[in-house]
């Protein structure tokens, strides 16, 4: 195949010259993230929002309310929650089980390849947290071939997870009867994005294509030579059988303070989470997105497309959580942000069917022009990194 460069800038929209939020570490080059007129992200202006404006006390009445009319008392499934057995998804089905007594069916995508803290933590969660779960596995053929495209064609390697992650909880409700699906954070809002939803508790599923699948969902695939039997398992259920069903997707996030890190110490105790005994590459933390052994290539990537890598979107909430300070932060994003993910790297490229000659022409396709440059070793770097931001 053969590959061209990317217009990043047409393509997501970005803003040619790169400017960062004067309170966390995030810059402008985050799709869909809007900036007000004094230098502050629409995620920090979010923040302050939650901390200051929200009468928490009310939005878990909503909450009540809401329960109250689809908790079901015969002993069938009420409501779905999407969860890998990490400290969001599994903070919310606890929550929802345990502090509200909701009978939840939780659901898995399973990761393209599980990493034995994943599977341990997904095992631990039904065991020590007591939960019922659903785990869908796919064709290791099919999930491998798709992985390859959107590697080749949009530049990562997750998303025909997203695929999964988004659409199968649609059909474990439908099949199941239930009519409520809740999810942990309103990511859009959380990380710096779309704001359309930022004032409501719901998703809504017509926004799934834009949010989740950058324009291209499971059927565009068949464009490449993807049966569509094959991308059927990835394909949401039709929009008729969701409207009939009256299904309700909810965000946990605007029902009661989101706080990653809390989530985290919140698992450890209820349901039995534990963490990786090093840092996941590319980041500080070792709490975060541990079940899946390709997920570096997909935050590398993004590092390569738009300069934000793991580091700066963990160090940006922790700030708005007032956890760490903006400078600790960028000393975090200069330490490990554009990390290589060295650990998985030949798993995950013989995995994809990818030559390693493959992956860097496909990666340099990916660093426009406005970001990225070559120094005078003649060695790739970014233009304008967080930690040089005083001086231009
Ligand atoms: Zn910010």
């Amino acid at each position: 195949m053969e590959i061209k460069n990317k217009d990043l800038i047409k393509l997501y929209n970005l803003p040619e010259k790169v400017i960062f939020c004067k309170r966390c570490t995030i810059s402008n080059q985050r799709p869909r993230i809007t900036f007000d007129k004094d230098g502050i992200c629409s995620a920090c202006n979010f923040s302050e929002f939650k901390k200051n404006k929200i009468d928490w006390k009310k939005r878990e009445d909503e909450l009540k309310k809401l329960l109250d009319l689809h908790r079901k008392s015969n002993g069938e499934y009420d409501v779905i929650v999407p969860c890998s057995g990490g400290k969001d998804g599994s903070y919310v089905a606890h929550q929802l089980k345990y502090e509200y007594g909701m009978n939840p069916l939780t659901v898995t995508f399973a990761p393209s390849i599980y990493t034995d803290i994943g599977k341990k933590n997904l095992e631990n969660f039904c065991r020590i947290g007591g939960f019922d779960n659903l785990l869908k596995t796919v064709s290791g053929n099919v999930h491998r071939k798709l992985m390859r495209l959107s590697f080749l064609y949009i530049g990562d390697n997750f998303q025909p997870f997203v695929y999964g992650q988004t659409n199968f909880p649609l059909h474990a409700a439908i099949q199941n009867d239930v009519k409520l699906i809740f999810y942990g954070e309103n990511g859009e809002v959380e990380y710096g994005g779309d704001m359309k939803n930022a004032y409501s508790p719901t998703r809504e599923i017509t926004d799934h294509n834009k949010h989740y699948f950058s324009g291209k969902p499971p059927e565009f695939w068949e464009e490449h030579g993807v049966k569509k039997n094959d991308l059927v398992t990835y394909m949401a259920p039709d929009i008729k059988s969701i409207k009939d069903k009256k299904l309700e997707i909810h965000f946990f996030s605007y029902y009661k303070y989101w706080d990653p890190q809390e989530n985290f110490y919140y698992c450890v105790e209820k349901t039995g989470f534990e963490t990786n005994d090093q840092r996941s590459e590319g980041t500080y933390s070792k709490y975060a997105s541990l079940d899946d052994k390709t997920d570096g290539f997909h935050y590398y990537l993004s590092y390569i497309k738009f300069g934000i890598g793991r580091s700066t979107s963990d160090s940006a909430h922790e700030i708005r959580d007032g956890k760490i300070t903006r400078d600790e932060g960028i000393a975090l994003v200069k330490k490990f942000d554009g990390e290589f993910p060295q650990k998985y790297f030949i798993e995950t490229l013989d995995y994809m069917d990818i030559s390693e000659d493959e992956f860097y022409r496909v990666i340099d396709s990916w660093r426009s022009p406005h970001l990225w440059h070559k120094n005078e070793k003649n060695e790739w770097e970014l233009k304008f990194p967080i930690w040089k931001s005083n001086i231009f």
